[in-house]
């Protein structure tokens, strides 16, 4: 063995096993292995999990927050509009250095696969190129699947078909597209049917930003159901935000879930991103604008959560921590069950792995050596905590490390230190 992790704790609820790393590889997951190695690290009572995944990001705009000018009112459309601006001043080496101090970021942070949506309405293309070179700067840390994205429409912009054609060229790997955001409902639906087609000739995923509107007549996910089951794409085509089904008359929804499982679509929520831009229109009652996802995961739909933007045009906050995002997630879909909880981490790793089509993703024997030791029992106390990523190893290396949170109390009477590990497993008090 290369390396062993002593006594972990796993995602699913067994504890105490040891896992064994061979050749960028895990060989095996058992209790007591009798077996050394150069490197052991003592998971005594910590959670390990496959690494966190992210399946829709903006690494274009990452870390551009205050360039020209921040937001003033936080909305969708004024980050369209801010974002335009900025576009002309990008260059491919500004794009990449935010990229890839984004990147240790997710590094840091045990997120090790990255879907990010790449703008495509600039006839440079210069994202699409500096996006192309962190992919091969970063790829023995981190996968990094990119979509190519028509911000401004496929139709609304002039040379937008062209140059996403010449970006899937290049070697973009996802067709993406926004038919919210076209001229007319019929145009809309019209670009979703063209993007599945260029999808389908190519043989590649699609992944939509789609109905990221409150408007609840906004049906795109019905014409996208419909294409990628015409067109043979069933388990291969993604529906990103989909914040209208929050709005949708209920009977009409009843109808819409099962279309979307029929076609097997992939759906991506961006909680930390729809609960600040969604609902912007009403006074009170003030929607929550995040799609339908303990109804849609109800319905055997993949779900994902995504963390979308980091300080860019459209959010100030945010540090690559998918344990903040499921944590925002949980709360906004009212996930609070002890069930559901474990759905919301899952959201954040084995989901996203699915729709991002990850091969060798897990922790079974043969799956690739990836994988995040937390300061946390369980999935649960994760995202309540945020934990630490105490380790993070990437094909059997370790490639971060950060220290344990440890609080000294100046209390008289109280004990040294603070422990914020509860005397709870999976937000259930022990012994119960
Ligand atoms: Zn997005």
């Amino acid at each position: 063995m290369d390396l062993i992790l002593r006594k972990a704790n796993l995602p699913d609820g067994r504890e105490g096993l040891d896992i064994g790393i061979a050749e960028g590889r895990i060989a095996t997951v058992e209790a007591g292995l009798e077996a050394s190695a150069p490197k052991e690290i003592d998971a005594t009572g910590r959670l390990v999990t496959p690494p966190f995944v992210d399946a829709h990001f903006h690494m274009d705009a990452t870390l551009s927050y205050g360039f020209p000018r921040v937001n003033a009112s936080g909305t969708l459309l004024e980050g369209i509009a801010l974002w335009g601006e900025l576009k002309p001043h990008l260059t491919a080496e500004t794009i990449a250095e935010r990229a890839l101090a984004y990147c240790d970021w997710a590094v840091g942070r045990g997120l090790l696969a990255i879907r990010t949506h790449v703008d495509v309405c600039d006839d440079r293309l210069v994202a699409v190129e500096a996006l192309l070179e962190v992919k091969r700067k970063v790829r023995d840390v981190l996968d990094l699947q990119l979509v190519a994205f028509p911000q401004d429409g496929l139709f609304r912009s002039p040379n937008a078909e062209k140059n996403l054609l010449r970006a899937l060229d290049l070697g973009v790997d996802v067709v993406g597209g926004i038919p919210h955001f076209e001229r007319t409902m019929a145009e809309g639906a019209r670009s979703v049917a063209r993007l599945c087609a260029i999808a389908a000739e190519r043989g590649l995923p699609v992944d939509l930003h789609c109905d990221e509107t409150d408007d609840p007549l906004s049906r795109h996910v019905e014409t996208l159901a419909f294409e990628t089951q015409r067109l043979g794409l069933q388990g291969r085509v993604t529906g990103s935000h989909l914040t209208s089904m929050h709005s949708m008359d209920n009977y009409y929804v009843s109808k819409l879930i099962p279309l979307m499982a029929e076609a097997e679509l992939n759906v991506v929520a961006n909680p930390l991103i729809n609960i600040v831009i969604q609902g912007r229109h009403d006074s009170y009652p003030k929607r929550r604008g995040m799609t339908r996802v303990p109804e849609l995961m109800a319905a055997g739909l993949t779900v994902a959560f995504g963390h979308d933007c980091v300080m860019d045009p459209w959010y100030s906050l945010g540090s690559a921590d998918m344990l903040q995002v499921a944590h925002m997630g949980l709360h906004v879909a009212q996930m609070t069950g002890a069930e559901a909880m474990r759905q919301a981490f899952q959201a954040v790793t084995v989901n996203p792995a699915r729709i991002m089509g990850l091969e060798g993703y897990g922790l079974e024997p043969g799956c690739h050596a990836d994988l995040v030791v937390l300061q946390a029992r369980d999935p649960v106390e994760a995202i309540r905590l945020s934990a630490t990523r105490l380790v993070v190893v990437r094909r059997g290396r370790v490639v971060a490390e950060t220290a344990p949170l440890k609080t000294s109390l100046k209390l008289e009477g109280r004990p040294a230190s603070v422990d914020y590990t509860g005397p709870w497993r999976d937000g259930v008090p022990e012994g119960r």
